[in-house]
């Protein structure tokens, strides 16, 4: 497939919380970092952030006051471990004019604001969420569905095997494309068609790998995957990258090294998400394309 540059800003996306579940601490947990989901996605200027866990106080803290005055936030869906760092994200708590929009899959259409309103809201938690600065703006849809935003920006969805539900998210821009795939557990068989269909030919697959094929057995009906089972959905789908996500608190950076080792001996571009980690995807361009069809080419025989 010939796919070319609508832009000449990257695709880029940045790891600020890999681990799953819950948060990783102490001198072992260093290389691959301690916060729980959060990725930004940035398509050019346009910024995404997809899941709200410990790690979105990190990148609020980054942006800081140049964030952006609408932001739109990106639920996979509303474990505790996506959403404990929403009162913590650094825009919502600096200007009364900027609008966070949040977006939920996994609810049958309903919105995170019921959910969130019962999580922060006293004695769980000292305030509510519309008592900080920020006005929230809360959407729910279907897992499947297209999501077009107030910009004509689109983004598509999938729906994935979790407890509850939870929602993959796939982006495109310049040509390039990643899939955030996380909190998904593998059917039998595997892989599952309709998601080889949805996250084909990604630039980059952000998985669930958060066991291995041997503790599996241990955590059946968990709702979680193995980096396997992500290289399994990598080589049928023809994606470039594989990203390792949704880490397990209990792996530290020596097992994470080791088990990275292993998956990449299976899959040379593989490799397990590291905290603040960037992956930047150039737009693809006349040269880029020129490159792919000398590299298709088939030798006679
Ligand atoms: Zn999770
Ligand atoms: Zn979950």
């Amino acid at each position: 497939m010939v796919r070319r540059a609508v832009s000449s800003e990257p695709l880029q996306i940045r790891f600020w919380g890999t681990r799953g579940s819950t948060c990783a601490s102490g001198p072992n947990f260093v290389e691959f970092g301690s916060h729980t989901a959060c990725v930004e996605v940035r398509c050019g200027d346009r910024l995404f952030v997809v899941d709200a866990g410990s790690g979105i106080a990190a990148l609020g803290a980054e942006l800081g006051a140049n964030a952006p005055m609408e932001i739109d936030l990106l639920f996979s869906h509303l474990h505790l471990d996506h959403v404990c760092g929403l009162p913590f994200f650094k825009p919502v708590l600096l200007s009364s004019d900027r609008v966070v929009r949040t977006y939920c899959g996994n609810l049958d259409g309903e919105s995170a604001q019921a959910a969130l309103e019962r999580l922060y809201a006293p004695p769980l938690f000292p305030i509510r969420l519309d008592q900080l600065p920020a006005q929230f703006e809360h959407y729910g849809f279907k897992a499947g569905e297209t999501l077009t935003f107030t910009d004509g920006a689109t983004v598509t969805t999938h729906r994935l095997n979790h407890p509850g539900g939870a929602t993959g998210y796939r982006f495109e821009h310049g040509g390039r494309s990643v899939c955030y795939i996380s909190d998904i557990e593998h059917s039998d068989p595997w892989p599952d068609p309709g998601l080889v269909a949805f996250v084909r030919n990604a630039d980059l697959l952000i998985y669930d790998g958060m066991f291995s094929e041997v503790e599996y057995p241990r955590c059946r009906g968990w709702g979680h995957s193995t980096w396997e089972k992500g290289a399994e959905l990598a080589r049928a789908a023809h994606v470039e990258t594989l990203a390792i996500f949704h880490l397990y608190p209990g792996h530290d950076d020596a097992f994470l090294k080791a088990a990275e080792a292993e998956m990449q001996k299976v899959m040379p571009s593989s490799f397990v998400a590291r905290e603040r980690q960037t992956v930047s995807l150039a737009p693809v361009t006349a040269e880029t394309v020129a490159e792919q069809a000398k590299a298709a080419k088939v030798p006679a025989v």
